[in-house]
């Protein structure tokens, strides 16, 4: 029995029912238990009699019940919008009322939220939206990518012919669900009838333990941004002597550093490291590549990104004379759009080709068929995996009156982002540590600027453009 994603229902292809379906922070379910438990909160829901296409947020971390609710709102042609604790109450709050959802899973408290003020709502589509992941977006208010079944089912067709997946599957999840990542681990284990392991953040950060976990369950699959994993390659433990049954490490979502992978590949000698590129916006991943030894030795600057899917194209915008262009995603895995936003649609998804198109806003070249990425055209940079649109923090701290001006800008070290400074005008020195806790009632604790720097003006260039490389030098020589 696995879950068909073609049917949105349960079908019988011979896995014990009594193997391993679910392994979450609080409880593990069998696939029969699993089953059994997706059908009864599918009848619990009917209940409330929500008219077709309603959105139904779910809230919570690692709990089983958060997979359960996933897959029992795809089943009965709900979207769901996964909404993970990382985000404060007040953004929580915002993407109810965005969606205007009536409907509310609350996965730690195991309860259901409802109001029946907004019942009204149906979003009912032909191409049935399975899910909304609201990311963060430059106007301060959070994008919600929309993804259909038919963008989803091509990218499952993707994911369970060419990553070397099966049924013996033992996907390891930490990306909270609500970050694209982690579609990888939920539409493996749904659809080849596999295992997902699901490891709360603090479980993943007591080291020992979390490899003991990984031991218990016979994790195979890592699943991870790059920067996750660096931290435990610095260990003696993470290797495969004593972390037998690891045998892919799958990445998406950021840079993937050449020393990162020569680290795993010696660490773990007989493993597959695969790298894959793609914005929330095209399902997951349009791009892989399996990283062995001899592609880092030729590119070790700067690793290749892959290949592009079958059935999707990557076209390069406006290229210059070193042939670098913006990459345009046209495929059956790009999503319908963001939710509501008809004129940011408008200029991000073209409806100029017979698929649909995304214009990313990433910049790269091709080399040998091969995709590498260059870098971002915006101010969207990618944190510990995590995107972040930096306009969104300087609006937070702008809505302090103390503040006339603030910019937010990376430390990076190489194309990687180290952490966040935000330079601040103000009238008056304010603390630190309080300019802080304020926008953490809004903004995840990812977003939070690590120092935040008072000044009497920005340093401008010639372009009249803040001079950001300045603004760096005076950090540096604090
Ligand atoms: P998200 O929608 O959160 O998955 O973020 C998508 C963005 O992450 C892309 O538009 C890229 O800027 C970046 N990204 C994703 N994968 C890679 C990769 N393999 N290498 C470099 N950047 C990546």
């Amino acid at each position: 029995m696995r879950f068909d994603l073609k049917l949105l229902d349960f079908v019988d292809c011979q896995i014990d029912g009594d193997k391993l379906a679910v392994c979450a922070s609080d409880r593990d379910l069998t696939w029969n238990e699993f089953k059994k438990e997706v059908e009864e909160f599918k009848q619990e829901i009917l209940k409330y009699d929500l008219p077709k296409g309603h959105p139904v947020v779910i809230y919570g971390h690692k709990e089983a019940k958060f997979v359960v609710s996933m897959t029992a709102c795809m089943s009965l042609g709900l979207p769901y919008i996964p909404v993970d604790t990382i985000y404060p109450t007040e953004r929580l709050n915002k993407i109810i009322n965005v969606v205007n959802s009536a409907f509310v899973i609350d996965t730690i408290e195991n309860k259901i939220n409802f109001n029946k003020d907004n019942i009204q709502t149906s979003y009912a589509l032909d191409d049935q939206i399975i899910y909304i992941i609201f990311t963060s977006g430059s106007t301060g208010e959070p994008k919600g990518v929309q993804i259909t079944k038919s963008a989803w089912l091509d990218f499952d067709v993707w994911l369970s012919s060419e990553f070397g997946l099966s049924n013996k599957s033992v996907f390891m999840n930490q990306a909270p669900f609500s970050f694209d990542l982690s579609v990888y681990e939920l539409t493996g284990f749904l659809s080849l009838g596999g295992t997902i392991v699901l490891n709360s953040r603090d479980m993943a950060d007591a080291h020992l333990d979390y490899f003991e976990r990984l031991k218990k369950y016979g994790c195979n699959v890592w699943v991870s941004t790059p920067s996750f994993i660096s931290k435990y390659l610095l260990s003696n433990e993470f290797n495969s002597q004593s972390i037998k049954d690891l045998s892919i490490f799958l990445f998406c979502g950021e840079v993937l550093p050449s020393n990162t992978a020569k680290r795993i590949l010696n660490n773990f000698p007989n493993s597959k490291v695969l790298n894959t590129y793609g914005p929330t916006e095209a399902t997951v991943a349009t791009t892989l590549i399996e990283i062995t030894p001899e592609i880092i030795e030729k590119y070790s600057k700067s690793l290749p990104v892959g290949y592009v899917k079958e059935g999707t194209v990557i076209n390069l915008l406006d290229i210059d004379s070193e042939n670098i262009g913006e990459m345009e995603i046209v495929g059956d895995n790009v999503s319908i759009g963001y939710f509501k936003n008809d004129e940011l649609n408008k200029q991000k998804f073209e409806a100029k080709y017979e698929k649909r198109s995304f214009r990313t806003g990433d910049f790269g070249y091709f080399e040998n068929n091969m995709l590498f990425f260059a870098n971002r055209k915006d101010e969207l940079i990618k944190l510990h995996g995590y995107r972040i649109e930096l306009g969104e923090i300087d609006r937070e701290f702008l809505k302090d009156e103390r503040i006339s001006d603030a910019i937010t800008i990376p430390l990076k070290r190489g194309t990687e982002v180290m952490k966040l400074i935000t330079f601040i005008i103000s009238k008056e020195e304010i603390n630190s540590e309080e300019l802080k806790n304020n926008i953490s009632v809004s903004l995840p604790y990812y977003m939070v600027p690590s120092d935040i720097i008072f000044l009497g003006a920005f340093p401008y260039n010639n372009n009249h453009k803040i001079d950001k490389n300045k603004l760096i030098e005076i950090y540096k020589n604090l």
